[in-house]
């Protein structure tokens, strides 16, 4: 639903240390977020910041590297060379961190369930009669009377055994 666009400017505060293993990264990132409001379908952007740290080990000698299979790479993330790839841990602490369901803002009143209008432009006083249109009162009513056999349970009983599993 939400997600940080290709080409979008990141902003980082990244620090480096070096520590016995390799170096120790901590970064925050602040990046912005494109998608849709959950309620409204209108398109949504924010910022959103997030805090990681990670290890990136010297590279280990391609011996072991290789006895390792395919499995090293899980073990976390390793310089190449001089070189540190920032990329894949910005990935994996943004990605977690993206909103399942972003709104447009906190209050969204969303879509009308009946007739699907943005009820933030249609103001608060867009609604729908509840009441029956009289013309189709008399239509409801016959097919309500037609959907009861003859003999059939009252609507408590019929309540119950619709209460079922789905
Ligand atoms: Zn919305
Ligand atoms: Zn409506």
């Amino acid at each position: 639903m939400a997600g940080v666009q290709e080409g979008a400017n990141l902003e980082l505060d990244v620090t480096l240390e070096s520590v016995t293993e390799g170096v120790l990264v901590t970064a925050t990132v602040t990046a912005p977020v494109t998608g849709e409001c959950a309620r409204c379908l209108e398109p949504v952007a924010q910022t959103m910041q997030v805090w990681c740290r990670e290890l990136f080990s010297y590279e280990q000698g391609s011996g072991s590297y290789e006895q390792a299979g395919g499995d090293a790479a899980e073990d976390g993330y390793s310089l190449d060379g001089d070189l540190l790839d920032l990329e894949p841990v910005l990935r994996d602490a943004l990605v977690p961190a993206l909103p399942l369901a972003p709104l447009c803002r906190d209050d969204c009143p969303g879509l009308c369930a009946e007739c699907g209008v943005l009820l933030a432009q249609a103001g608060p006083e867009h609604g729908h009669e509840r009441a029956v249109d009289p013309r189709w009162a008399g239509l409801q009513q016959r097919m309500t009377t037609q959907a009861e056999p003859a003999g059939s349970p009252g609507p408590e009983k019929r309540e119950e055994s619709g209460r079922g599993r789905p």
